[in-house]
């Protein structure tokens, strides 16, 4: 194990400014925490954050990341706590360490393979800081170097998350070393045959070209310099994982590549690279057909650099690039580079300067902005995918289903992402194991599980919840088809009641008989229409029973406009079709139905204005539960009230409250009913008769359908308490006009 001074050394060695005292802190502190814990290898735990620090001084990282990858377990597996590391070490490490815990609980999630676009997203959304994102890499590669420790069953599962996740993440970072180090490993464990007949030919490969990379070095150096030429002469050999990508990608064998060895030559200036290339081709025959010139002609990604293959020593063929600083550079990091260039930050800096290296983690910081995006330019210049990342959320099902959805949604939209079923059928739901409002915002990583019943049709409000298209279409066509089988319910009920006063017979098969004759496409659609009040039953009636004689008088509806009826004032009545003219679906004028009377009802301290459930009321003899409202108050709910649900989640809202009635002062409370009368001469009249003889005071009435045949209507009423209300339900019921009563509970 890496002793305390070595780390350190390793550190000042590239960056002699490093703050000695947080790196020893960060070591003793994460060595203590870690205690007598255990890694799978059986070594002591600490050697693994310690060999993730050492990794990241290879790429010369500043001190506070060096920190933070000694400290990168201890909230996680530790009892160490983010207030604890934040009062230690500062908030920007507290900081930074969190943002891994995160990640590291992230992994605990099982993920599926073509999600793994959106895992490098989330995590890039979770990390804001790129250093997190070198730290957690790091952390992989060191986990992967001892992946032969683990039970051989969880092997598979890390080699494929490396494979799709964090290898493609350490190459968009430009560190292309440890990609290409963390796809061989991956790549070893998921297909060991491959790996194994791979590394054997490179084997034999080796023994053939003994030094062959010495060689080339060696010569092209001199060779160079003979001619007063300084260059970089670097020589490397193409690892198992890339070589089987080419010969899968191209179709071709083994013997057929030619670039299993390279070679990088870079030069101060342009002219240099042509004056390179001239040494290399009178020094090697070359391979016809092999030379490519993307000085003169870039690639699309304004990658420059001269190709050329040679036959080597040993008959090998060696594929040589040639280019200066600059342009190596920009094939190194990409539009990272470009960025930087644009700015004007590297202009002119000798690569090898220090301070540069030390503040590698700046372009890298700025690289994440990059890493959601493609690998053009092109794409980069545009910009518009950096928009579309910042303003996504990435929420998981509870069997880990990664479901992307705009900043802003909800657990509606959720539902819907997931399945339209599943969102039709959402009553509730859980965030992170918790009940919260649908209403709730959704953030990174939140695992979000859906409530459902069969019953549920998405209320109409929800489309102004939603936030996705795909849910607001949704919510409508449910809310249309709803309304539509209310329609038709209401339709079908009037026709048999048409029907059966006529003495006609009804049935299916007669409706589908006159479909023609009322431009209907089905019985569903004429059922409706009755239901709305387009086609009148008596018109179906005649049509289907063609014999039939409407003995009744036409009776003149009052003027179809506006209004109430104003019983209060005996004149004038007048009353309303309902804009949509649904059932139960229209009461909006929520003002004119809530009495805000403040009552006293005992087991509430203070004054808080009470008031009754808006749509329907509450009468004594109801067993009551009060709703606090957003403004203080408290309304009063029967509990059978299905408005209830809404608080279902708010349990901090629910109050408990039963009546005080004050029996030398009798008072009245708020009820409302649901009535359906024959469209006769006089129903009306009976109605309010009979309120009005049981001493019931109608405060209003509202008209919810007008068909020809018959009303159907609310009325809003006074009562003393439940039996009261009962009684004048019950005698409304035994009128012959009267063909339905019911209470409504709002
Ligand atoms: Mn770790």
């Amino acid at each position: 194990m890496m002793r305390q001074y070595e780390l350190v050394e390793r550190v000042t060695r590239y960056n002699p400014d490093a703050d000695e005292a947080l790196l020893n802190k960060a070591y003793v502190y994460a060595m203590q925490k870690h205690g007598s814990q255990m890694r799978a290898s059986g070594d002591p735990y600490f050697s693994h954050p310690l060999e993730v620090a050492a990794i990241l001084t290879d790429l010369r990282l500043d001190d506070a990341t060096i920190a933070v990858a000694l400290l990168h377990d201890t909230i996680e597996d530790t009892d160490a706590t983010r207030t604890e590391i934040d009062s230690l070490f500062g908030e920007e490490i507290g900081k930074l360490v969190d943002g891994l815990t995160k990640i590291s609980r992230l992994d605990l999630v099982s993920r599926k393979a073509k999600q793994a676009e959106n895992f490098r997203k989330l995590l890039l959304a979770i990390a804001d800081d790129v250093r997190v994102l070198l730290v957690k890499l790091a952390d992989r590669l060191h986990n992967m170097r001892t992946l032969h420790h683990m039970p051989e069953h969880k092997r598979g599962r890390i080699a494929e998350e490396t494979m799709e996740i964090y290898a493609p993440l350490a190459g968009r970072m430009g560190m292309h070393d440890m990609r290409e180090e963390l796809e061989d490993i991956s790549f070893h464990t998921l297909n060991p045959e491959a790996y194994e007949t791979i590394n054997e030919r490179l084997e034999d490969l080796r023994e053939r070209n003994k030094d062959l990379i010495l060689d080339i070095e060696t010569t092209l150096t001199e060779r160079l310099s003979e001619r007063g030429m300084a260059a970089l002469v670097k020589g490397r050999e193409k690892r198992p994982y890339s070589i089987f990508r080419k010969m899968q990608r191209k179709a071709i064998g083994f013997e057929q590549l030619s670039d299993i060895y390279g070679f990088r030559v870079t030069v101060g200036t342009l002219e240099a690279c042509y004056r390179v290339l001239g040494v290399i081709h009178t020094t090697w025959p070359t391979v016809p057909g092999r030379f490519k010139d993307y000085i003169s002609t870039p690639k699309q990604n304004d990658y420059k650099s001269l190709h050329t293959t040679i036959v080597g020593p040993s008959r090998q063929r060696v594929e040589l690039q040639i280019r200066t600083v600059n342009m190596d550079r920009v094939a190194e990091y990409g539009i990272a580079a470009h960025a930087l260039y644009k700015d004007g930050e590297f202009g002119g800096r000798n690569i090898a300067n220090h301070t540069e290296d030390c503040r590698a983690f700046e372009w890298l910081r700025r690289t994440t902005e990059l890493l959601a995006q493609g690998d053009t330019p092109e794409e980069f210049l545009e910009n518009t995918k950096l928009e579309l990342f910042h303003d996504q959320v990435f929420c998981f099902t509870p069997k880990g289903r990664l479901i992307a959805l705009p900043r802003g949604a909800t657990p509606i939209d959720f539902a819907y992402a997931v399945h339209t079923d599943i969102g039709n059928t959402c009553v509730g739901c859980k965030i992170n194991g918790k009940i919260m409002p649908l209403v709730t915002a959704l953030h990174n990583g939140d695992e979000v599980e859906v409530i459902r019943s069969q019953a549920q049709t998405p209320p109409p409000a929800w489309e102004a919840i939603a936030v996705t298209g795909k849910a607001r279409a949704a919510i409508r066509r449910a809310t249309r088809e709803s309304v539509r089988k209310q329609y038709g319910a209401l339709g079908e009920h009037i026709l048999k009641r048409a029907f059966a006063r006529a003495d006609k017979s009804y049935s299916e098969d007669l409706l589908e008989a006159v479909l023609d004759t009322h431009h209907q496409n089905s019985v569903a659609d004429l059922l409706a229409a009755v239901g709305r009040g387009d086609l009148s039953a008596q018109t179906v009636l005649k049509t289907a029973h063609p014999d039939y004689q409407d003995e009744r008088v036409a009776i003149s509806g009052p003027p179809s406009g506006e209004g109430w009826f104003d019983l209060k004032q005996g004149h004038g009545l007048k009353f309303r079709i309902p804009p949509t003219g649904l059932a139960g679906a229209i009461v909006e004028d929520g003002d004119d139905w809530s009495d805000n009377n403040a009552l006293p009802i005992r087991g509430l301290s203070g004054d808080i204005p009470v008031s009754f459930a808006p749509d329907g009321g509450a009468v004594p003899g109801d067993r009551i539960v009060g709703i606090l409202t957003s403004s203080g108050g408290l309304t009063i709910y029967p509990i059978q009230s299905p408005a209830l649900k809404e608080y279902d989640d708010e349990t901090e809202r629910w109050v408990d409250v039963r009546w005080d009635i004050d029996v030398n002062n009798p008072e009245r409370f708020p009820a409302r009913l649901d009535i359906s009368a024959a469209n006769e001469p006089g129903s009306l009249a009976t109605i309010a008769q009979v309120i009005g003889e049981n001493s019931g005071n109608i405060d209003n009435v509202k008209m919810l359908q007008r068909a020809p045949d018959f009303h159907q209507m609310l009325i809003d009423l006074e009562v003393w308490d439940l039996k009261h209300l009962n009684r004048i339900i019950n005698q409304l019921r035994s009128k012959p006009n009267v063909s339905s009563v019911s209470r409504v509970n709002g």
